[in-house]
């Protein structure tokens, strides 16, 4: 038994469901110097034949279980490190405050920089941007040639070459915008390539650093190595991989003014619950799927499906694990009988095997 392994942990406020669970072992990673432990926890995991599981806020997983006979690596690393157009974060920190902090600061610097006597600052507009994504130019296109509505195009198969103009802004907004209210870490954002309203971690993320708890050592992975699909990274598929910090890029803007905050608000509630338990099908929305079948509103034990957004299930009268399965299989299986589909979770459900 590794000494700084707390046993029997209660887990009721480590998930966003608020569920009654334990964990056999625990740990929580707060300090980088920490790391090497993890390769410690590995070795006495296999020993042991005991599963790991890696947790940020809890914000997208379901302890299913009463006592979970295995490791939980709670994840609160934290650290944030700007340079230029670049942030370096622990994986710990949280997407929200993070996310509002770089959008801040490319406000602030478009302000600082409103007019360009040369053209605008070249790392703000990556190739693949709307012409028209720019807001008050002070005259259309330069040199270039191009018009509103253009999609602007890189000179070199870099997408970090731009094109320049001579033009300047009044307002910008940072794609960041989009993850305020985004709630969890920015570990468990990567891990499941998290994302709304069109903008999800896959855009932004250059590089991530991995701790491998089985060799002890650290890797890197570019962008392209994480095999970012719909809500997974290639680190779903590697119960060995810790991811320690990511590398974002912050210049990307948006013309996209909704304000995430306020649309939440009025299209998901609050309260104890996991977000989208399903993931959407292929050109349909779980949500609408569940709605069509009568289930909105719909209650088991302490657990109901949402009124205001039916992919939400609610704990909402001290709930089950149990309550929220048998949910998820009532839905499943209504959606299947009515549509022929077959909903797939998005969150994650641990159990003991
Ligand atoms: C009200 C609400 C609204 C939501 N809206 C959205 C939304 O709009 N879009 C969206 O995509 N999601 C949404 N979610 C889900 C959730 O916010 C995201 O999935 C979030 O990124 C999860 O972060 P977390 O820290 O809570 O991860 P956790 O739930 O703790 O873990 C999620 C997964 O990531 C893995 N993981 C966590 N940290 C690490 C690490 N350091 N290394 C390796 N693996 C790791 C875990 O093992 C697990 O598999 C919502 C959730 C809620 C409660």
């Amino acid at each position: 038994m590794l000494s700084f392994l707390e046993t029997d942990k209660d887990l009721l406020k480590y998930s966003s469901f608020h569920t009654p669970a334990t964990a056999r072992y625990f740990f929580e990673l707060r300090e980088k110097q920490d790391i090497p432990k993890l390769h410690n926890i590995w070795g006495f995991a296999q020993e042991n034949n005991l599963p790991i599981v890696f947790l940020g806020s809890g914000t997208n997983i379901l302890f299913a279980f009463d006592i979970f006979e295995g490791i939980i690596i709670r994840n609160t690393l934290k650290g944030i490190e700007w340079k230029d157009n670049i942030v370096t974060v622990a994986t710990g920190e949280l997407i929200s405050p993070l996310s509002l902090q770089i959008s801040k600061k490319i406000s602030e610097k478009f302000k600082t920089s409103e007019k360009w006597p040369h053209g605008p600052d070249k790392s703000f507009i990556r190739s693949g941007d709307m012409w028209n994504s720019c807001e008050n130019r002070s005259h259309s296109s330069p040199e270039e040639g191009l018009s509103e509505g253009d999609v602007l195009k890189s000179t070199t198969s870099e997408d970090t070459e731009i094109w320049t103009w001579s033009s300047h802004f009044t307002e910008v907004f940072s794609l960041f915008g989009k993850w305020v209210g985004l709630p969890g870490t920015v570990g468990g954002a990567v891990a499941g390539n998290a994302g709304c309203f069109g903008f999800e971690a896959k855009d932004t993320l250059i590089q991530a650093n991995i701790f491998d708890m089985e060799t002890g050592e650290y890797i890197t992975l570019r962008n392209k190595e994480l095999d970012f699909s719909y809500r997974h990274s290639i680190l779903k598929d590697y119960s060995n991989w810790f991811l320690v910090d990511t590398i974002f890029r912050t210049n990307l803007i948006s013309d996209d003014t909704t304000n995430p905050r306020t649309f939440r608000s009025g299209k998901q509630p609050g309260g104890f619950t996991c977000g989208s338990f399903f993931r959407n099908p292929p050109w349909d929305s779980a949500g609408r799927l569940i709605d069509q079948v009568w289930l909105k509103g719909h209650r088991i034990g302490g657990v109901k499906v949402s009124e205001v957004h039916a992919n939400f299930f609610l704990n909402d009268k001290k709930g089950s694990y149990q309550d929220i399965l048998t949910l998820r299989d009532l839905a499943k299986e209504k959606v299947q009988e009515m549509f022929g589909i077959e909903l797939q979770e998005e969150v994650r459900i641990i159990e003991n095997k």
